[in-house]
């Protein structure tokens, strides 16, 4: 049993890794429609890591014998100024899940709910990895500049990744 507020906070979060599914999936459409397909299946891959991640809570909750309730999503930016802009927007908003996974900890912590202490260890390791990989792309194309050339090199780098979840999931 978990306390109402802890509950509450892990329902929280499973619904907004839900609206980080959503988020990029617009960034995926964003470069689908500038003929960057390579950039939109990067996207199309962390949409679907963030639902992965979902689901995570969504299970945990379930055994924890709580009750997972599902929220509305709100409208996702559409447009972006240029692909620097997609990948810093994206960086921000990495940024905010990890505060808020964080303030999850804290809470656990303070209850010493060692259960949920335990679960949230994965997140913030892939909080990490998650912030990285954004800063990775963005210092890229800082250096790139408006290199044609170099954008479509990336693009194509992109293009290969590929969506694993960890043994055992
Ligand atoms: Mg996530």
């Amino acid at each position: 049993m978990l306390s109402e507020k802890l509950a509450k906070a892990l329902n929280d979060q499973m619904n907004f890794e839900y609206l980080s599914a959503h988020y990029y999936l617009a960034m995926a459409a964003y470069f689908e429609d500038q003929d960057l397909s390579g950039f939109g299946h990067f996207f199309i891959v962390q949409a679907e890591e963030e639902r992965f991640h979902a689901m995570k809570f969504y299970n945990f909750i379930n055994e924890m014998d709580e009750r997972a309730t599902i929220q509305a999503i709100s409208e996702p930016e559409n447009e972006f100024k240029s692909y620097i802009d997609v990948f810093e927007t994206a960086l921000a908003h990495e940024k905010e899940v990890t505060k808020r996974i964080y303030n999850l900890m804290d809470i656990a912590t303070e209850e010493k709910e060692h259960a949920t202490i335990s679960f949230l260890k994965w997140f913030i390791d892939e909080q990490v990895e998650e912030e990285a990989s954004m800063k990775n792309i963005i210092k890229k194309l800082q250096r790139m500049g408006n290199d044609n050339h170099a954008i479509y090199t990336l693009d194509q780098e992109l293009a290969q990744r590929i969506f694993t979840p960890p043994a055992g999931e």
